[in-house]
């Protein structure tokens, strides 16, 4: 176990200072204690329709705050914690914590927001996340069909025999499936028939200036149209302009999340911008004061 975190780590850091390979070993064995510790958090970013311009629901995107180094970002530490096999840790404490939160947004009185958390393929490919996702719904009496899971679509697709199972018995619970940063991975249309899915999550690089980019505004159109013969929702992701948002109600996208209605914030700044329209009203400057 020593020897293959430390090969790993190496993968990582070899390629820095000798004093920046210890930094990263240190950022390992913090990593290791970061749960328990209390250090990680969720931010949650609402999703739009398209149609009603109503929110319709939460990702919850991981944050790890450092002692030493602040808000350190999942493009970081999600992939050292794969590596380090502390991914399926991880994991269910967001699933739980995702789920928590959005049963206590209903205990509070919100209607039903349904949340989106994602799964990094390694915790596709162990035995027990069906099993896991049962008993937290269970435990915190969360409706399975208020839970999304997103993966990538590569991830998806590295073992899809197994991956076709498990997300079979995940749909059977009653969950939603979400195929993450869709367009950027390689997938056959056949699978894409055979897996059990809800959802496309066009990846945001096909967003970007779909307004003026001619290819985007063609790629997007294309996977809208894809969908809708199979029968799956289109949400597109990064939309920070309006510009960007006209373009794809006109293209009949269902979905949309991205900075131009919201950014990820905590919990309760997520309530009050998004969940509780009676404080819209509210001066933005009280607003800011409520999340900071
Ligand atoms: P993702 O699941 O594709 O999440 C979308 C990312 O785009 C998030 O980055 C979000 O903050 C960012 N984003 C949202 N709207 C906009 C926009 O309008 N413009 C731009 N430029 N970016 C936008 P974030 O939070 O840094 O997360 C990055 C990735 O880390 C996620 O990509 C996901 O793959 C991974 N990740 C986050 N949380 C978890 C987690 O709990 N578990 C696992 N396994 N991976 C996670
Ligand atoms: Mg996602
Ligand atoms: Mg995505
Ligand atoms: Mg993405």
């Amino acid at each position: 176990e020593a020897k293959r975190l430390g090969r790993n780590n190496s993968q990582y850091f070899s390629e820095n200072s000798n004093g920046v390979v210890t930094d990263g070993l240190e950022m390992v064995s913090s990593l290791r204690r970061a749960v328990e510790n209390q250090e990680m958090l969720l931010h949650y970013q609402p999703k739009y329709d398209l149609r009603t311009g109503r929110m319709v629901g939460a990702e919850a995107l991981i944050r790890w705050r450092h002692p030493k180094r602040g808000l350190v970002s999942p493009i970081e530490f999600i992939p050292m914690a794969e590596e380090a096999g502390l991914i399926g840790g991880i994991g269910e404490w967001v699933l739980q914590t995702a789920c928590r939160q959005s049963r206590d947004w209903q205990n509070a009185g919100y209607p039903p927001i349904s949340v989106a958390i994602n799964v990094s393929p390694m915790q596709l490919e162990r035995d027990d996340l069906v099993h896991q996702v049962a008993t937290v719904l269970e435990q915190t009496g969360l409706a399975p069909e208020l839970l999304e899971i997103e993966i990538t679509e590569s991830g998806m697709m590295r073992k899809v025999e197994h991956s076709m199972a498990v997300l079979q018995k995940l749909k059977n619970i009653g969950v939603r499936i979400s195929i993450d940063d869709f367009g950027t991975g390689y997938s056959s249309l056949s699978h894409l028939k055979r897996l059990p899915l809800d959802t496309l999550k066009v990846d945001k690089s096909f967003v970007r200036n779909i307004s003026s980019d001619h290819e985007n505004h063609s790629i997007v159109k294309a996977i809208v149209l894809l969908a809708g013969s199979l029968k799956l929702k289109v949400v597109a992701e990064g939309v920070e302009t309006e510009e960007e948002y006209k373009v794809l109600q006109n293209i009949g996208c269902d979905e949309m999340q991205g900075y131009f209605k919201g950014r990820p914030v905590p919990a309760n700044c997520f309530a009050e911008r998004h969940l509780d329209t009676g404080h819209l009203s509210w001066p933005a400057q009280k607003i800011a004061q409520l999340c900071a």
